[in-house]
């Protein structure tokens, strides 16, 4: 075959033309590929919260709808899909975390309060937290649990379709996205305001928006309170009389931390934690049947230390509050704190302190270590006790038997050691730990909260010191759940008792008489009402005081003691319904279970008897015997 002429030769061009493989054509299951991505950090989260029954369908809705905001990125820049959803994927794995952590650890929904508690906390704290609450199998757990949208993140791919269709399904997931806000605004005529809270609330279940919106909500929060609380135009107290205003005198407020009362000798825990209050129990009223309202510090204590409770849990921001009453009727106030109070950070409680007069913050550290226990407050205390002034209102804020509890004593109080005379269920070494070192705490505790009351003694002034814990503890407690720590959604008896001790010098004794004719130590009580006892120790009255809250009045009367959060009314429930049962048969209904006079019968007013020790099989502080099979059956 002759060879054929090079001019001859044909080249084919290449076909630089589209070929119609369906590239471009909107695929739907690669679509789908992508929103089960986004959806998946969300999804599983409220999908497991949804089926094991702890929340209803509202969540798992709100995840499906927003989990399609992360597309519209995506349709805009398909080129950058990829890249795009890694990124985001990786800040979605990261907020889910802090739902999926704590759903592992407390079986509940993450909800706004926890977000306020954990923006309260510091760094530190948290980290002892998770140290503690560590266990094996969270870390393949995690491992799977990343595991999974890295697998789908491979198989992205882009969803094709003209940017006509990306638009338009832009225009659509937009709509939808925002449709709680539209709806609020345009539909319902509602203001602006109302539609972000409301865009905001339907966000709230889906990650990263449960921090992003939580923390929005906390730093309005905050400086609202700031301003109300340390406002210099706050309207005084009407009314108010000081029956001691002419009298030298120094009132002392100790307040502890996380310190359930059943764990103390001085209220018949089994073992001798509380030795030296013990030895100096003549000389101290020791109420046996008081509650925190809340088992978080700050929510605790702004009831305890204002006019709120948990029916008016915003009177704090709007009426004078505990410091207030006490600079008008002519104190000097001190607030010396053990606390950590980084000074770059600001939190409520920090908010708290500065409306004393002078705050001594003890504890700047980053890092709450060993070197800061509660003994650091002596100092500061005694030089505030030896100075001129006439009448001296002093707080002392203890980091007491806060987690983590081994941080809280120096060696020379590690004294529970052994596990003789543990409770039989605490069958895991790791639980018989802590339930040494919390008791180590507490007995160290007992030297701090002593030792303060020895240095106002000693310092002779007029006066009285009363000592309460803002919350309890649970720790490893009750035999039918191993759990240490705190969860309103659960509550328990070690979390919400607390301590409540009240030491007068013999002159504030002479001169400002208690009625104790009677037994009022096993008055029930919410910590909530605090304020009134307060004011009726120290001698002031003023219109709105009310002596039926005041645990040591004669006019005392038992009122609800609540516990639960207030912004969600429906959870609000009495101790003694949720505790006690028992104790509400109709013969001693709660309005006359305790007081003076007339009404239940003495085994009614008797204290719970106490029961503990191992071999009863429940160490639960003072609950009685019968009330206890209730609890543990
Ligand atoms: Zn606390």
């Amino acid at each position: 075959m002759p060879p054929v002429p090079l001019t001859q030769v044909h080249f084919s061009e290449p076909d630089y033309r589209p070929k119609d493989t369906g590239q471009n054509r909107f695929s739907r299951t690669r679509f789908l590929v992508w929103f089960l991505f986004f959806f998946y950090f969300s999804g599983v989260h409220q999908a497991i919260i949804y089926s094991s029954g702890i929340a209803g369908f509202f969540g798992l809705t709100q995840a499906l709808v927003m989990s399609l905001l992360w597309l519209v990125p995506v349709m805009l820049f398909p080129a950058r899909g990829k890249l795009i959803a890694g990124i985001a994927g990786v800040v979605l794995w990261a907020s889910s975390l802090f739902s999926m952590g704590y759903l592992a650890l407390y079986h509940q929904d993450f909800s706004q309060s926890v977000i306020f508690i954990i923006f309260e906390s510091n760094w530190a704290e948290s980290s002892e937290f998770l140290h503690s609450y560590f266990a094996w199998w969270m870390l393949p757990a995690l491992a799977i649990y990343t595991l999974i949208p890295w697998l789908i993140w491979r198989r992205l791919q882009p969803v094709g379709g003209t940017p006509v269709t990306r638009l338009l399904l832009t225009f659509t997931i937009c709509l939808a996205v925002c449709w709680p806000m539209l709806d609020r605004v345009i539909i319902n005529k509602g203001s602006l305001a109302d539609g972000f809270d409301e865009q905001a609330n339907s966000m709230e279940p889906v990650a990263p928006w449960q921090l992003v919106m939580g923390y929005v909500k906390y730093r309005q929060a905050l400086s609202n309170a700031e301003n109300r609380l340390l406002a210099s135009d706050k309207p005084p107290l009407e009314g108010l009389v000081d029956s001691n205003a002419d009298t030298p005198s120094t009132l002392v407020l100790v307040i502890g931390e996380s310190t359930n009362s059943r764990r103390m000798g001085i209220y018949k825990y089994y073992r001798d934690t509380t030795p030296r209050l013990k030895a100096m129990s003549d000389e101290l009223l020791v109420f046996d049947q008081v509650y925190a309202s809340r088992p978080y510090t700050v929510e605790s204590l702004q009831q305890a230390l204002s006019f709120a409770n948990q029916l008016q849990p915003k009177l704090y921001l709007e009426k004078p509050t505990l410091v207030d009453v006490m600079k008008q009727a002519g104190y000097r106030t001190y607030w010396i704190t053990n606390q950590q109070t980084q000074t770059q950070r600001n939190t409520l409680l920090t908010t708290f302190s500065k409306q004393a007069d002078e705050q001594i913050y003890l504890n700047n550290n980053r890092s709450q270590n060993s070197a800061q226990y509660d003994e650091v407050v002596f100092k500061p205390f005694d030089d505030i006790l030896s100075r001129s002034e006439s009448k001296k209102f002093i707080l002392v804020h203890l980091i007491g038997t806060h987690r983590a509890y081994r941080y809280r004593y120096p060696d020379t109080f590690k004294i529970f050691d052994d596990n003789e005379d543990l409770p039989p269920w605490l069958r895991k070494k790791r639980y018989r730990r802590d339930y040494n070192e919390y008791d180590n705490a507490v007995l160290y505790n007992d030297f701090v909260v002593a030792s303060l009351i020895e240095q106002v003694e000693k310092s002779g002034q007029n006066g009285y010191l009363v000592y309460f814990s803002d919350h309890g503890e649970e720790v490893y407690d009750y035999p039918h759940h191993l759990f240490a720590g705190r969860e309103e959604a659960a509550p328990t008896p070690a979390m919400y008792s607390v301590p409540f001790l009240v030491w007068r010098s013999e002159s504030w004794k002479r001169n400002n008489r208690i009625d104790v004719s009677y037994d009022m130590t096993h008055r029930m009580y919410s910590l909530s009402d605090f304020f009134h006892t307060w004011m009726d120790l120290a001698g002031i009255r003023f219109s709105g005081f009310d002596a039926g809250k005041s645990i040591i009045s004669r006019q005392y009367t038992p009122g609800p003691v609540l516990i639960g959060n207030p912004a969600k009314p429906e959870t609000l429930v009495d101790v003694r319904q949720k505790f006690f049962p028992a104790a509400m048969t109709p013969a001693t209904p709660a309005t006359t279970m305790q007081g003076p006079g007339p009404g239940p019968g003495p085994e009614a007013l008797q204290p719970p008897t106490p029961a503990y020790g191992p071999k009863y099989g429940a160490v639960t502080g003072t609950v009685p015997v019968h009330v206890q099979k209730i609890l543990h059956p």
